[in-house]
């Protein structure tokens, strides 16, 4: 097909999640390999969002394309209720990596499905119906989990699913809470949360959802001891701890999972996205001794059709196996150490509208102000039309050099595969240099 045969398809025929669709011309895609994606000009694109943030392991890695040969050419699909080898394996590997206690897995399409399934058995288990979530935050897109979600896309959904009681979390650049230290951030926030379950009834609380590293608002590190807090107040009040790793896991943090960093183990994780790199949907909830425990004798009232399926077990048992063997995990680390963190601080020296740099592993963002002192963002929160045109003119200064950046409101986010290359970040980063000459244009 040409490149003008694949866009009339899609103008025609295809409904685009989160977009108005008649102002939207998505790019046709040809092909991809590593760190690229290219067009049917064959012009080339850097990816330096992963896509969604799911390429962790580089686009068509061969041993994983063959996996999935190999895994359809022997048995493509069988119902959940059946046991099935690359099930049981893919649960296996992950549970070994997760923190000790969490040692079973349920398996879903993806990322939402991951959430709506974590909130269901945090109120099974306490008999309980509230969930914490913070108001900077995005946990996906069906009922529950866009209810939990805090951003601007869950006001277009609303009236919610009930139930979801939002906090605000530690973001030391621009604290709700007017604190002067990340020290004082921590504490701050927990006195929030701990204060806010107390006001909405501890007893009525089944779970604190949060990202482990808040990542499409803002790629929000969390400051020493929120994590190891927010795991104590849990257990004061005998609520269950939801780390919603989606997109922080598997090796995006430069750890297999972003908890790992500070040694904390929530009582569930749920996952998608890097897990096999979304070359097929998967994703799921690994879940603790103790609430697999309440669903022993009392069966787990949900289910999907697809749960567990095959196919994406057998990806993500080449993935995690490819993941160990090209030592990934350790090479995110050291690429966010000793090229994104230096090579970003640079271009804040250069560049007055960087207002902040932060991120670990391969999860950086740049947060862009029309005045450092004042930290007036760019655009404001939520811009849309007009408003976003620095952002938009920024996004396609990149383009127009085959960088293929993520922006968000007043950001820009550096998100490359785990697998990227030093030169390929250096590549990327000498185009983020002039394109940030469009924001400083606005400063
Ligand atoms: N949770 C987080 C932190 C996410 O970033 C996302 C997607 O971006 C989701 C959940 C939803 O995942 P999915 O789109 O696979 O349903």
């Amino acid at each position: 097909m040409t490149a003008a045969e694949v866009s009339a398809d899609d103008r025609a025929h295809v409904f685009h999640s989160w977009s108005a669709q008649g102002l939207i011309n998505p790019l046709p895609v040809k092909g991809a390999s590593g760190s690229y994606f290219w067009d049917y000009e064959d012009t080339k694109y850097l990816d330096f969002a992963s896509q969604l943030v799911n390429v962790n392991i580089g686009h068509q890695h061969p041993r994983l394309v063959a996996a999935i040969q190999e895994q359809a050419a022997q048995l493509c699909t069988i119902q959940p209720a059946f046991a099935n080898d690359k099930r049981g394996e893919a649960a296996r590997l992950i549970s070994e990596l997760a923190p000790e206690n969490l040692n079973k897995v349920f398996f879903t399409n993806g990322g939402a499905e991951a959430n709506e399934n974590a909130i269901r058995m945090a109120r099974g288990h306490t008999g309980r119906h509230k969930v914490l979530a913070t108001y900077r935050s995005y946990h996906g897109s069906t009922s529950t989990a866009i209810t939990a979600t805090g951003d601007p896309r869950r006001w277009a959904n609303e009236p919610t699913a009930v139930g979801v009681v939002h906090f605000w979390g530690p973001y030391p650049y621009r604290s709700p809470f007017y604190s002067q230290t990340p020290e004082q951030e921590t504490e701050r926030a927990l006195r929030h949360l701990r204060d806010t379950i107390v006001f909405e009834g501890a007893g009525t609380i089944a779970a604190v959802l949060i990202e482990t590293v808040v990542g499409t608002n803002g790629i929000l590190v969390p400051p020493p001891g929120y994590l190891r807090g927010v795991r104590e107040i849990c257990d004061a009040y005998g609520i269950v701890f939801i780390a919603d790793e989606v997109m922080a896991g598997f090796g995006r943090c430069g750890e297999w999972f972003a908890v790992d960093r500070w040694g904390v183990a929530p009582d569930l994780i749920t996952f998608a996205k890097g897990v096999n790199s979304g070359y097929l949907p998967l994703g799921g909830v690994i879940i603790s001794d103790e609430i697999a425990e309440t669903f022993r004798e009392r069966p787990f009232p949900g289910g999907l059709t697809y749960s567990g399926h095959p196919l994406a077990c057998a990806s993500a048992v080449a993935s995690i196996e490819i993941f160990k063997e090209e030592g990934i995990v350790e090479h995110a680390r050291m690429i966010g150490d000793d090229v994104i963190a230096p090579g970003l601080a640079e271009l804040a020296d250069r560049h007055p509208s960087v207002g902040e740099v932060r991120g670990l592993g391969v999860f950086w963002a740049l947060e862009l102000v029309r005045d450092r002192a004042t930290r007036e963002p760019l655009v404001p929160f939520n811009a849309s039309g007009s408003a976003a045109g620095p952002m938009n003119e920024l996004a396609a200064a990149c383009r127009e050099r085959g960088l293929w950046p993520f922006t968000h409101f007043n950001r820009v986010h550096v998100a490359p595969p785990c697998t990227v290359a030093a030169d390929e970040v250096r590549e990327g980063l000498a185009v983020l240099d002039r394109a940030l000459d469009v924001a400083d244009r606005y400063y």
